[in-house]
């Protein structure tokens, strides 16, 4: 089940094959045409209408499983989301993935249904009016406070780690801490080797102090309301070869710690990242500048109590409040670093750069456009599932982007390039619609010449008559000629990314031409 808004509101677009979804790990909900007045800003107009959404008359209620189970029709339809029930009957219109979908959760608890396809749409907010109350549930036995207390003055028994573990998870990590005059420092040991400055991601705000740490598919959580206060910056080193990971908090005054702080929620735990729930921080604006006639390069700044680097093949969450609901969207950051002749290459990895197009009729972008530099967006934690393993030994690089599905082949771009030894060659099909439309044209162009192993073509759905280039949608035609290999049985990986019908029918065509699932990346939410 699919319940609040689309990754885009596309109305139209073709219903998924959902086998292939299945091989590709295409993990989006299909859309369905919604009715004239059924759009997001229309259901956001509705639910501050001051009408009773619930019909209980703004009455939060104790709900049973038994009353649950009561309420499946579509005219009476009650969903369960973490515990809280909501009354969705009257946003069934508006639901972009359709009332069939939403009914299958009808009566019942649709926390399993919801993560599978959305976990990161803001669901409490934009079904706040809705909300009916919670369930019922038997009380469970407190924590001992004082077992929590006094562990936290240093490393933590593995009892209590383990709690969260599942048998399939990563060995337990631990923490450790300990202090100079000035200094705080806090010692994750991972147990893993393939720890790196991605992997962490730190924020502390007041006096709470949140270090997550992803080991493979799970989060091992540091939360902690530190006991002294600290200066907003702080520094993260990893030693890579043993998985240790340092964090070193300045004192505000130099006394002597006694005891780190007390925990807060899922403080020592190692939980599966699909269940951390997304964390946000507050951005700035830094700057704006128009790419094409339609897509610009933003730049945010994070807070200086935060560290966060997104790694390559990663997306974001960008969280605005439009007219009082909470609407979170996707966006890949890219690398300046096909700017870096024009300007200054910002080593400053305080700065996350995005290409995003605004789209008059969409609903984020727009507001998104309206922001004046020094406003504040809230950025999540990255999520996707691309791995820096898949270019060991790679000699061939493929990527097909279509418009703004060029975000993630920037980073790629770069990291082949520049840390690929076996890399033989880089092709880029960049597919638009009009010569207007390409971004960094020059640039990519710049690159090729610049970079023999670097090959640029592009393809225009909607070209002028002065057009020579190649033009078309995506089609056998062009993959084959497009897609050979340096050597024969040279090592392949092909990423592609773009609208849906564009990824899917790609991957149709590429498993056509015999390539294997591990050779085709698709970038989907
Ligand atoms: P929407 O409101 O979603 O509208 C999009 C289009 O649909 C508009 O043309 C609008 O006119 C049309 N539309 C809206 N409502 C309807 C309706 N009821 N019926 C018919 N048509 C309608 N985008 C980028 O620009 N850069 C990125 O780096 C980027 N990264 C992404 C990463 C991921 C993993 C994913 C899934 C998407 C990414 N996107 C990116 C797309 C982005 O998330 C948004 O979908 C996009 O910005 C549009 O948002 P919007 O709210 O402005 O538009
Ligand atoms: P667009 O409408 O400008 O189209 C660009 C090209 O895509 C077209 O020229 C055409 O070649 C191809 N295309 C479009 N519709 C097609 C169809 N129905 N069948 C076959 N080919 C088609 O593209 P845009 O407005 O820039 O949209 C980019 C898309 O990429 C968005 O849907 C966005 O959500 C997605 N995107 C996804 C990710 C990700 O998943 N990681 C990242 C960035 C962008």
């Amino acid at each position: 089940m699919a319940i609040p808004v689309p990754r885009t509101w596309d109305a139209g677009q073709p219903r998924g094959d959902r086998s292939l979804r299945k091989a590709f790990s295409i993990q989006t909900s299909s859309q369905v045409p919604l009715k004239q007045g059924r759009s997001l800003m229309d259901w956001i107009r509705l639910t501050k209408s001051g009408k009773d959404l619930t019909g209980l008359k703004g009455r939060l209620i104790e709900v049973t499983e038994e009353e649950l189970k009561r309420h499946n029709t579509k005219d009476d339809c009650w969903i369960c989301i973490r515990g809280f029930v909501y009354n969705v009957s009257p946003y069934m219109e508006y639901h972009p993935g359709g009332e069939d979908e939403l009914m299958r959760a009808a009566g019942s608890d649709g926390t399993d249904l919801f993560d599978q396809v959305h976990r990161w749409v803001n669901y409490e907010s934009m079904l706040k009016e809705c909300l009916v109350g919670r369930m019922a549930i038997k009380p469970t036995i407190p924590k001992d406070y004082h077992e929590e207390k006094k562990v936290l003055n240093g490393m933590l028994p593995k009892t209590q780690v383990t709690d969260t573990l599942t048998k399939e998870g990563p060995g337990s990590p631990s923490y450790d801490w300990f202090q100079t005059d000035s200094l705080v420092t806090l010692v994750i040991y991972t147990k893993q080797k393939d720890i790196n400055l991605d992997s962490v991601i730190v924020d502390h705000q007041d006096d709470s102090f949140r270090a997550e740490t992803i080991i493979k598919d799970y989060s091992y959580i540091i939360h902690i309301g530190l006991s002294h206060e600290i200066q907003e910056d702080f520094s993260v080193r990893v030693i890579e070869n043993v998985g240790k990971i340092e964090i070193v908090l300045k004192k505000k005054e130099n006394t002597s710690w006694k005891r780190l702080g007390h925990p807060l929620e899922n403080h020592n735990s190692l939980i599966p990242k699909k269940d951390t729930g997304l964390n946000y921080r507050k951005c700035q604006l830094i700057s704006k500048e128009c790419v094409t006639h339609d897509t610009k390069l933003f730049c945010l700044m994070l807070p200086p109590s935060t560290h966060l680097q997104v790694p390559i093949g990663q997306h974001v969450y960008l969280k605005l409040t439009i007219t009082g609901t909470e609407i979170v969207k996707p966006y890949t950051p890219v690398s300046d670093f096909l700017l870096s002749e024009l300007k200054e290459p910002v080593l400053n990895n305080k700065y996350i750069y995005f290409l995003i197009k605004i789209y008059a009729a969409g609903l984020f972008t727009p507001e998104l456009d309206h922001l004046q530099i020094g406003d504040f967006v809230s950025v999540s934690n990255p999520e996707g599932n691309f791995k820096i393993s898949q270019f060991q030994e790679l000699e061939d690089l493929f990527l097909l982007a279509a418009g703004t599905g060029f975000t993630p082949m920037v980073k790629i771009l770069n990291y082949a390039l520049t840390n690929i030894p076996s890399l033989r060659k880089v092709k880029l099909m960049f597919f638009n619609k009009t010569e207007d439309d390409i971004i960094w044209r020059s640039q990519l162009e710049k690159l090729a010449f610049k970079d023999k192993r670097f090959q640029v073509e592009f393809v225009l759905s909607a070209p002028t008559s002065e057009w020579n280039g190649k033009q078309g949608h995506i089609s056998p035609g062009l993959l084959s000629e497009f897609l050979k290999r340096s050597l024969d049985r040279s090592k392949v990986l092909i990423c592609i990314c773009g609208p849906t019908p564009f990824t899917e029918q790609g991957i149709r065509l590429l498993q056509d031409l015999n390539f294997s699932k591990d050779e085709i990346h698709s970038f989907t939410a």
